[in-house]
């Protein structure tokens, strides 16, 4: 079993009087940045002018550059989209950083693909919460946490551990749990699992029931239902009991059903198609397209969005969502 760690682990004070630059106010930024403060920890954020800076403000945090927040800071933490990071990184906070401060993400991709590469003199940490940003805020607020990762990539001053579990037990991971790993398992791990099950496995496979049964003349509404709707219910019982809890609650009909089909839909072929998508990520092929892709300023990735958008469980879920008054409040 790998260490968790927890709050009795934390010394608390390698933080304490410590800068601590936020750089990104989104999904993860403007919840680290809330939950380190209301810790007790002193954060600045840093920004371009635009919507998020004047967020910030209004939340009642000092927003500055980044160069400024950089110059500033003991601990910068990087919040901005992946594939914008290398060259704020490269103009803005490479020619600020301190020396013996602490570099942070809150994923791996950056620096393990080498778009970032950070000088000796600092420590280079991840603190990654495993959840949407919204959730890191509002569970740290009802009193919890959500579980988190830390990796330290490059220790200068001894310390990057120490530095790395306050700023989890600061956003609240520490009353969760605590996973120590590293920037290339992290990274290759989490690609892995958004292409191959959470986003890409699941919404294909949602489309291909739905495709199925509607090509077959049911109705969109039934199908939608049974392929999307349901999906929901049936992963709160596995996300609270495993798999065995939710066979438990379905029928016994569903679950001979379960047993009986399964492997005939995630075939030999899909695993073996899946060791190639983790080859490809750890080969770099995904990391290149991707930054490729951005570089030309994303014709497939726009094409593929709207093309999904257009796909007809699409239409028919914002119909039916429409209609229930507990998903719209
Ligand atoms: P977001 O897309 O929500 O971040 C957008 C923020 O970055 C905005 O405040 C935006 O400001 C700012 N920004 C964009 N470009 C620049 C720029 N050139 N200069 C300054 N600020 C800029 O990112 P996420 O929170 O989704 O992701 C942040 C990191 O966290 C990523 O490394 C991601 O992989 C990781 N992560 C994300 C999770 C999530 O829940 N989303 C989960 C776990 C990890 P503006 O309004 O000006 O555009
Ligand atoms: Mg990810
Ligand atoms: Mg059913």
């Amino acid at each position: 079993m790998v260490t968790m760690y927890y709050e009795k682990d934390v010394n608390k004070e390698a933080l304490r009087g410590k800068t601590i630059a936020i750089i990104g106010y989104g999904s993860q930024g403007h919840a680290q940045a809330q939950n380190l403060r209301d810790s007790g920890y002193q954060v600045i954020v840093g920004l371009r002018e635009g919507k998020s800076w004047e967020q910030a403000a209004k939340d009642g945090f000092e927003v500055m550059s980044v160069a400024e927040a950089t110059s500033r800071a003991d601990v910068v933490q990087i919040l901005m989209p992946d594939e914008r990071q290398a060259k704020v990184y490269e103009n803005e906070i490479a020619p600020n950083l301190k020396a013996g401060a602490t570099l942070s993400f809150s994923h791996g991709f950056n620096v393990h693909f080498g778009q970032i590469v950070p000088p000796a003199n600092v420590d280079v940490i991840m603190v990654a919460p495993k959840s949407p940003g919204h959730l890191v805020r509002r569970v740290y607020q009802e009193g919890f946490g959500v579980p988190g990762l830390i990796a330290i990539y490059q220790d200068a001053t001894g310390k990057a551990k120490e530095t790395a579990l306050a700023y989890a037990s600061g956003i609240g991971n520490t009353r969760a749990g605590v996973l120590e790993t590293t920037f290339r398992e992290e990274t290759e791990t989490d690609l892995f699992g958004e292409q191959a099950v959470l986003c890409g496995g699941v919404t294909e496979l949602v489309k291909a029931g739905f495709d199925t049964l509607t090509e077959a003349g049911y109705a969109p509404e039934i199908a939608y239902f049974e392929c999307l709707h349901e999906l929901k219910l049936i992963v709160d019982l596995m996300y609270e009991g495993g798999m065995a809890r939710m066979r438990y609650s379905i029928s016994d009909t569903a679950e001979y059903g379960d047993y009986s089909t399964g492997r005939r839909i995630i075939t030999e072929e899909t695993r073996k198609e899946m060791k190639k998508v983790l080859a490809e990520i750890q080969d770099g092929t995904f990391a290149r397209n991707w930054i490729l892709e951005n570089q030309a300023n994303r014709p497939g990735f726009n094409a593929r969005r709207r093309m999904e958008a257009e796909h007809p469980i699409e239409q028919v879920g914002e119909k039916l969502r429409g209609m229930m008054s507990w998903i719209n409040k």
